[in-house]
């Protein structure tokens, strides 16, 4: 049987880049899963505190993020859908791996450079530098290790971006494997069909929650006209027709992405068919196809979204549910860590 883990920052409204590179990916998962499958997607609190947070604002996207998985298709029948933050097993399992993990490891995760690098660069008083940057934001990969191991999942269904992240995780359970004894199943990492989906203001980023550029991203509360406005506004190219070429036309390539994602077209297959059919075309007729579609995509998952966000006592009581049912099943698992470490 597969153990499905996934996790989700609460940090806003989920975006068209989580939507095609995640969510959807999950309700795939949960319509195809076997009866003895077990599907575990957790909304992770601890991970948005590496950041600054303002606490009243986590309060409402921890909430808001339950009812968008709720609203996209998850089932809480099928699938165990919970809050990290409510599952105390997850930092004391992290405890345990932060202390086999090699610093060195670490130093080499493209998020931690990308954010060293940012902070060397700082200029003004008002931005962090190097000595500022906070512990945490270079040990959140053994966190993300330990929200994947204290279940013993096998099948991690993640965007491209946190690849590397997955092979730490993978480093980490081979290290307590042959340090104590074979306990954690090394897991997998679960392709999302469609490619990382870029910024509509700089393209060569991904499109990201936190930027604080609202065109750049299309939320899942935003309305057709919003859609419309913001897709009208993306950054293309003045070369003649269309073209897949990412590293020299990443606005256009993008929008090819999302149609392709959005229509069913799925993989590099479905990108490069599309890319045909827009060869003669120019780039005003591209974006008013991709309109329509992410209007037509968006239209259910965003009703049900504003119908559930609402419901503030039915949330809680899935996510109390939710709670119960993981620690129940990373008990087990932690059982037998503290018992290998020598901590009974
Ligand atoms: P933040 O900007 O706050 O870091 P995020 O938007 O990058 O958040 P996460 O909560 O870190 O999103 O990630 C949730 C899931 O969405 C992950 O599986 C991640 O791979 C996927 N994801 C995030 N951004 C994109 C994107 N632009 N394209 C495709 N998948 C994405």
């Amino acid at each position: 049987a597969r153990i499905v883990f996934s996790g989700i920052q609460p940090t806003g409204i989920p975006h068209l880049g989580n939507f095609l590179g995640a969510l959807q990916n999950w309700t795939k998962l949960q319509q195809k899963a076997h009866r003895e499958d077990a599907l575990l997607f957790a909304i992770v609190g601890w991970h948005s505190l590496t950041l600054p947070q303002n606490p009243q604002a986590l309060q409402v996207a921890r909430r808001e993020m339950l009812a968008a998985l709720l609203a996209v298709g998850l089932d809480p029948k099928r699938s165990i859908i919970f809050h990290q933050d409510e599952n105390p097993h997850h930092t004391e399992l992290a405890w345990i791996l932060n202390c086999i993990t090699p610093m060195g490891k670490l130093l080499r995760m493209t998020t931690w450079k990308a954010r060293l690098a940012v902070a060397q660069n700082a200029r003004h008083d008002s931005e962090v530098d190097e000595s500022e940057l906070n512990a945490g934001l270079f040990t959140y990969p053994v966190l993300q290790a330990a929200d994947i191991l204290a279940y013993r999942a096998t099948h991690v269904p993640v965007g491209e971006d946190q690849k590397q992240h997955l092979e730490l995780a993978r480093d980490i359970a081979g290290i307590f494997n042959r340090t104590f004894k074979p306990l954690f199943p090394l897991p997998r990492y679960v392709a999302t069909p469609t490619r990382r989906i870029a910024s509509l203001k700089s393209p060569g980023t991904k499109m990201s929650k936190s930027s604080p550029d609202l065109a750049s991203r299309i939320l899942l509360t935003d309305t057709d006209a919003q859609i419309k406005s913001k897709i009208r506004g993306a950054i293309t190219d003045s070369i003649q027709g269309i073209t897949y070429d990412p590293l020299h036309r990443p606005g256009a390539s993008n929008l090819l992405t999302i149609l392709a994602a959005c229509t069913g077209a799925e993989g590099a297959e479905g990108v490069a068919e599309m890319a045909k059919r827009y060869e003669d075309k120019g780039h005003g007729e591209l974006k008013a196809d991709v309109t329509e579609a992410v209007m037509e995509l968006m239209r259910q998952p965003r009703s049900e979204f504003e119908r559930l966000r609402g419901e503030i006592g039915y949330l809680a009581e899935v996510a109390r549910d939710g709670a119960v049912r993981a620690r129940e099943r990373s008990e087990v698992t932690m059982r037998e860590v503290r018992k290998l470490v020598g901590l009974v």
